[in-house]
Parts: C-alpha cells; sequence; structure tokens
C-alpha cells in the first residue's frame, strides 16, 4: 500500500510530501513520452510545481505561520493542515486569503492547493443539501473521506473543467458523449466513470482527484452529474502534461528561467479517465442534476475569492522585481518610476481588498460550514483578470525591452563572448551582470505567456463572473432606489417610506 495512504500519518512536512509522490503509481505522459512514476517529481518541467506544492506543508510546520497555515479539524479535533480544513468561521475564509498571499511571496507562482482545497469545502456543503433534500448519504460518505484526506495531509487536486467539445451543444448532445465527464455504468460497489478534465492544476503531484461537474445539467443529464473522489494514479487514469512558454529552459541553466526554484503557475495537465471505477463510498452526487449548479458555483465562488490572495502575493514579487530592475538600471528614483509603482501597488491591493471583503462577508451555510459573499468573490476574480495585466504592464514598461531580447546564460557564460555580455548588459555599478540578468528573467517568467493566461482564465474566465452579476446583484432594486431620489410617481420621494 503507498505510504500515503497509511492512516493516521497527520501533517507531512514538505520531503515526506514529496516522498510520498514517489510511491504513486501514476501515468503521466510528457512530450511524447511515458514518464516514471517514481522519478517524475524530479523532471525539470515537473520539479518547480512540486516545490511549490511543498511550501504548503513546509510553512505549515513552522511555528512563525502556524496559525495561518494550520487547524483544528472540526471532525477530530487535531491539528491539520489549513489546506484540508473546513472553513468554520469568516475568521477561516479570512485567513486562508492572508495564507494564500504569504505562500506567493515566497513561491512567486501557484502553489495549485488550493483548488482541492476549494472542491472540498463545496463538495461539503452540497452533500449535506443534497443530503437534506433528498435522503442521501453523501454527506456522511464525504465526512469520512475528508477525515481519510486531513488524516494523511493529502493534496487533492479539485477537477471541474470538462473539455466540452462543440460549445454550441449540450453535454447529451455531443457527437462524442465522452466531452464530458459521466457514468457509464453503475454497479452494486459502485460507478464506472469516463471523459477527460482539463487544465488540471497540480494535478501530477497531488494524491487524490476530487471530480465534479463542469456546469448545472439537466434533468436529462443526469449522467453527467457526478461528483466522486479516486487517486490519482487509479487504473484507468492518465495525465498528459501541458506544455508552457520557456518551458524547454527548464532543461538548462538557472538565469534564463526566471524563477527556477518554483516554476511558472500550477503544472496543468489534461487528465484522461478511460472506464474508471470508484466505489459507492468514494461517490458524492450521482444523478441529482438539480444540485450540479449548486456544486459548480460554490466551488468557482471559493476560488475566486482566492484570486487577490494568490495574485496579490505574486503582484507583491513582480512589483519588488521591478523596483530591483530599476534600481539595476539606475533609474529607481525618476518620478515617474516611483509614480508607476505605486500605482501598482494600489492595484495588487484592490485585488487583496476584494478578497478579504468577500470573505470577512461570509456566511455560514446548512452545513455550518462558511461560504464566501459570492458576488464579492467574482468581483473579485473579474478584477485579476484585468489588473493584473495592467501591473504586468507597468512591470514590462519600467522592465524595459530587455526583458524580451536579452541573450542567454549560455551566452554570458561563453569564454570567447561572455565578457560582451557582462560589458555590455551591466546597468549600475556594485550590481553584477548576471543578477540583472536574473530579475529581468524573473519579469518575463511572471508577466508573459502562461503566467498572464492563468490570471484571464484561471477560476473560470471572464464571462463567467460577468453572468453572476446579474443574478447576484437586483438590478430592480438599484431602480427602486434611484426612482425613490428622483420623486418618480408611485414613489414618494420620502427614504422613511422605505
Ligand atoms: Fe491557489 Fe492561486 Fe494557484 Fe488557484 S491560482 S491554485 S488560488 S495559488
Ligand atoms: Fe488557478
Amino acid at each position: 500500500m503507498p505510504s500515503y495512504r497509511k492512516k493516521g500519518l497527520a501533517m507531512k512536512t514538505a520531503q515526506e510530501y514529496k516522498n510520498s509522490l514517489r510511491s504513486r503509481n501514476i501515468k503521466v505522459y510528457l512530450k511524447g513520452e511515458l514518464l516514471n512514476p517514481e522519478t517524475l517529481i524530479d523532471h525539470p518541467f515537473i520539479r518547480g510545481h512540486v516545490n511549490s506544492a511543498a511550501m504548503t506543508y513546509a510553512l505549515a510546520c513552522t511555528k512563525e505561520y502556524e496559525d495561518l497555515m494550520t487547524a483544528t479539524s472540526h471532525l477530530t479535533g487535531k491539528k491539520i493542515n489549513r489546506f484540508t480544513h473546513i472553513h468554520q468561521s469568516t475568521e477561516d475564509l479570512v485567513k486562508k486569503v492572508k495564507m494564500l498571499r504569504t505562500i506567493s511571496q515566497k513561491t512567486g507562482t501557484c502553489y495549485q492547493r488550493c483548488v482541492g482545497f476549494d472542491a472540498m469545502n463545496a463538495t461539503y456543503t452540497v452533500t449535506y443539501e443534497i443530503d437534506q433534500a433528498m435522503g442521501t448519504d453523501y454527506h456522511d460518505r464525504f465526512k469520512k473521506y475528508l477525515e481519510y484526506v486531513q488524516e494523511n495531509d493529502l493534496m487533492v487536486s479539485g477537477s471541474m473543467t470538462d473539455v466540452k467539445g462543440d460549445r454550441s451543444l449540450r453535454p447529451g448532445q455531443q457527437k462524442d458523449s465522452d466531452m464530458f465527464v459521466h457514468v457509464v455504468e453503475k454497479r452494486e460497489d459502485g460507478i464506472v466513470i469516463r471523459g477527460a478534465k482539463a487544465h488540471m492544476t497540480g494535478m501530477v503531484n497531488s494524491h487524490e482527484m476530487l471530480i465534479m461537474p463542469t456546469m448545472a445539467m439537466k434533468p436529462e443529464e443526469a449522467d453527467y452529474a457526478v461528483c466522486c473522489a479516486l487517486p490519482v494514479d487509479a487504473p484507468g487514469v492518465l495525465h498528459i502534461f501541458g506544455r508552457q512558454t520557456n518551458d524547454d529552459r527548464k532543461c538548462e541553466g538557472t538565469v534564463d528561467q526566471g524563477n527556477a526554484q518554483y516554476g511558472i503557475v500550477g503544472g496543468e495537465c489534461l487528465t484522461i479517465l478511460e472506464n474508471v471505477f470508484v466505489p459507492w463510498e468514494r461517490v458524492f452526487m450521482c444523478g441529482e442534476t438539480q444540485f450540479s449548479g449548486l456544486l459548480v458555483e460554490r466551488f468557482a465562488c471559493y476560488h475566486r475569492a482566492n484570486y487577490g490572495g494568490c495574485k496579490s502575493g505574486v503582484s507583491d514579487v513582480v512589483i519588488g522585481a521591478t523596483a530591483l530592475m530599476a534600481d539595476f538600471s539606475g533609474y529607481g528614483k525618476a518620478s515617474h518610476v516611483k509614480e508607476k509603482l505605486n500605482e501598482m501597488i494600489h492595484m495588487e491591493e484592490t485585488l487583496y481588498a476584494c478578497s478579504l471583503a468577500s470573505s470577512a462577508e461570509g456566511k455560514p451555510t446548512a452545513s455550518g460550514a462558511y461560504f464566501v459573499d459570492p458576488l464579492l468573490a467574482n468581483v473579485g476574480k473579474h478584477n485579476v483578470t484585468k489588473l493584473i495585466y495592467d501591473i504586468d504592464r507597468l512591470a514590462q514598461d519600467i522592465g524595459g525591452g530587455i526583458i524580451a531580447t536579452m541573450p542567454s546564460e549560455s551566452d554570458l557564460k561563453n569564454p570567447d563572448i561572455g565578457h560582451y555580455v557582462e560589458k555590455y548588459l551591466h546597468g549600475i555599478e556594485g550590481v553584477s551582470t548576471e543578477d540583472r540578468m536574473r530579475i529581468a528573467r524573473l519579469i518575463e517568467n511572471m508577466t508573459g505567456g502562461t503566467a498572464l493566461v492563468e490570471s484571464m482564465h484561471g477560476a473560470g474566465s471572464p464571462q463567467a463572473q460577468k453572468v453572476m452579476y446579474s443574478k447576484l446583484s437586483s438590478l430592480e432594486q438599484k431602480k427602486q432606489f434611484a426612482a425613490h431620489i428622483a420623486g418618480l410617481s408611485g414613489c414618494s420621494g420620502n427614504c422613511a417610506d422605505g
């Protein structure tokens, strides 16, 4: 039995987390090659993502971050990693956002574990409500599963996004029914599912995956309303690792990678589920179509509320890198640079404020677990799709064209031409050319390609947030406010009238 499946190991250290990944029998393809499951976490394309996720384990074992990074399980009363916790208060929700900002400041990138964290909270709250309405026992099943996750301090990949095929067609109308994950067989001992999940953040360095439907399903789409958990190495599961901007640089030295230690965003993959068996005790929704939309919404809102946390932390690093680049180049004191840096700070704190507000305004669900304010969560994520672009635009503005045109580390180290790179890329006295190149590469890494697209589409594309506004905010009420104040006929204009 793999070590991560033993019961009662409690909180893992970063090293224990990494070791536990080696005992999986996971199938991962990368650039057309099947990787060795024992050593794939050392692969240059994957190593950084593992280091980043490991930070969620490492910080939880420190005194300094204990309060942010750990919690007391409401199921067992034991101390657990916060990433396996079910929010018991608005304080928990706020701590989550602060925790995310703290980790981002240390990794400068995504540490992936929030997706499963949010999936577990969403499933916890929704299974309770399904049981209340339908007399099922999903919530108890889920609590047992959650206890297993908490006891073993597992990393769970939240798995929502289906590949969707022809977007103009509903799941049941697709020519190929596998475009949406669905139940193909119901057996006495469990279900068999088939399909694929796209953009799976942190999947290849997780222990488990928690599958959720990708959208609200109609009554005739019962096979697609499925929520269940399975190990990432279950028979029939395989993962195809995605490419990233400049990923081949990971096979070279550290300078040109920008963030050699932690990589870029979450190491996403395409996960194929080819007739995968899931026992009933791991099934938390199976055909209850009327709750599929609720599960999607809960998960999406929990995750969208994160973005002002993790992205403000990432922006702390971008702003720091930008300021260093300006200093290293001799224009750090220029007034327009200072003004732009202030503008960047204004935008990142706006993102943070929105996440804090949606958490502080959280409310208990019927299950007792707390849920974020959904409108503010969506506004926060929507801001990320714009303000991160503006922050990164200013970083590139101040950083200069050199972040896109610089010679490589190999040129710097070449015995024949290295002295030219050294001489002509040098900035102020006292700062080495290599340090200036490292900072330029960090800006390139954090503000371009894969990193930027993640801000747009991670946790749902902007349109997914926009559709929530009319649902969660009442235009009618706003009209009434205006009609009242303008004294329109039918309104007295006296606010005391209500
Ligand atoms: Fe967590 Fe942010 Fe990565 Fe989402 S994008 S998993 S919230 S760090
Ligand atoms: Fe994300």
